[in-house]
């Protein structure tokens, strides 16, 4: 049996990764989304498992020091990481596996899985994330602060990824992904 690929998603906050992410699940319901762990608070509807695991700094430091996550990074004050053994257990059932994560933990995946395919999503433009942001309607004016300027290094390294994907037209977009991960 074929082993799975490992695919990386990665982009500023607010590029609209989450949103390709739900198309593109739903017209490939064979790939395997990755839930991430993360000391950060539930937002309203999400839930445990689901969306995330949600566990507080102990918890995460100690998931770190046991090697339990192939990935993870600080972001906007809260730590987020990839669960280990459940990627390696799709991969070798030959099931693909999708992360959609940030920028510093997708830098990792490039040593820790260097057969990892590694997509970088960009914006249009800074003016059009920061709308996307805002338009979002989730995060203070402190958060969307902090998540523009880090946008702005995190766009200046978009070429050390594999392929980069402007979401500009979302079906456009889409269509590059497919290609990028299936042609
Ligand atoms: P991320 O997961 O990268 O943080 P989201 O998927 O939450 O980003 O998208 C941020 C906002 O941008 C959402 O309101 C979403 O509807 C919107 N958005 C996503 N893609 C596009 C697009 N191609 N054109 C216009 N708006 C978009
Ligand atoms: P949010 O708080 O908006 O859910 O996520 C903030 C950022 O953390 C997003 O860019 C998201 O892609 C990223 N993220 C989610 N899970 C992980 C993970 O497991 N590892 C890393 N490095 N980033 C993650």
């Amino acid at each position: 049996m074929q082993v799975g690929k490992l695919i990386v998603l990665t982009g500023p906050s607010g590029v609209g990764k989450g949103t390709l992410l739900r198309s593109l699940l739903q017209r490939h319901p064979e790939l395997y989304l990755s839930v991430s762990a993360t000391t950060r608070q539930p937002r309203p509807g999400e839930i445990d498992g689901q969306h995330y695991y949600f566990v507080n700094r102990d918890k995460f430091e100690q998931m770190v020091s046991a090697g339990e996550l192939l990935e993870w990074a600080e972001y906007a004050g809260n730590y987020y990481g990839t669960p280990l053994t459940p990627v390696e257990r799709q991969i070798q059932l030959g099931q693909s596996v999708i992360l959609e994560i940030e920028v510093v933990g997708a830098r990792k995946i490039y040593h820790t899985f260097p057969t990892a395919l590694r997509l970088f999503i960009l914006p249009p433009s800074l003016a059009e994330l920061e709308q996307r942001i805002r338009g979002r309607g989730q995060d203070s004016e402190e958060a969307i602060a902090r998540r523009l300027s880090r946008a702005k290094a995190e766009i200046e390294a978009a070429d050390e990824f594999d392929v980069q994907i402007v979401n500009d037209d979302m079906e456009q977009a889409l269509l590059l992904i497919e290609a990028a991960i299936f042609g």
